[in-house]
C-alpha cells in the first residue's frame, strides 16, 4: 500500500486514508498543497530535510527541516539545481545517485554523502534517501539527514 508524505511537515498519510477522499490532494495536517507518493514507508527524522525537485532537478519545495539543516532561508532554495544548492558530493559512489533515481525511477536508500550548508565553507557528512516521483511530472523527493561523527 502506498504511503504519502508531506514535503512540508513530514506528516504521513496512508493510501487508504487518502482513498476516503477527505483531502484529495494536500496535507491534512499542515494544509500544504500536495503530498508525495512513496512505494515504501519512510519516516523522516526530526533533522531530516525534505526537498522536492522537478525532473530537471530544480527545487520545488524546501520543506521539513530544510532551513535549519541546509542553511537556506525559507523559500530561497526554490528554483536552484538541487546538487549545486546543497553542495552535494557522493564520495566513493560510481555514479550520480540523483541521476540514477531520475533515469531509472529507483529509490536510493541511505546513500552516504557530504553537503555544504548555505553560507558555510565546510562540508558536513550526511545520508540521503531519494524517492522518484510516480506521477507524470517526474521529479523526486530528496531526504537529507546530517550525521554526526561519534
Ligand atoms: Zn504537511
Amino acid at each position: 500500500m502506498a504511503v504519502f508524505i508531506c514535503p512540508s511537515c513530514a506528516h504521513r498519510v496512508s493510501g487508504a486514508e487518502r482513498a476516503e477522499g477527505h483531502q484529495p490532494r494536500g496535507c491534512p495536517k499542515c494544509r500544504f498543497g500536495f503530498v508525495f507518493e512513496l512505494m515504501d514507508d519512510y519516516y523522516a527524522g526530526p533533522i531530516t530535510a525534505l526537498i522536492a525537485c522537478d525532473r530537471e532537478r530544480r527545487v520545488l519545495v524546501a520543506g521539513h527541516s530544510s532551513a535549519p539543516v541546509t542553511g537556506w532561508p525559507d523559500g530561497e532554495m526554490i528554483g536552484h539545481e538541487v546538487s549545486a544548492a546543497l553542495g552535494l558530493a557522493f564520495p566513493g559512489a560510481t555514479d550520480d545517485p540523483i541521476a540514477r533515481s531520475l533515469e531509472w525511477g529507483v529509490r536510493v536508500q541511505q546513500q552516504p554523502c557530504t553537503f555544504r550548508p548555505h553560507g558555510l565553507d565546510e562540508d558536513r557528512d550526511a545520508v540521503v534517501d531519494i524517492f522518484p516521483a510516480y506521477d507524470d511530472d517526474g521529479g523526486l523527493l530528496l531526504a537529507l539527514t546530517p550525521v554526526t561523527k561519534g
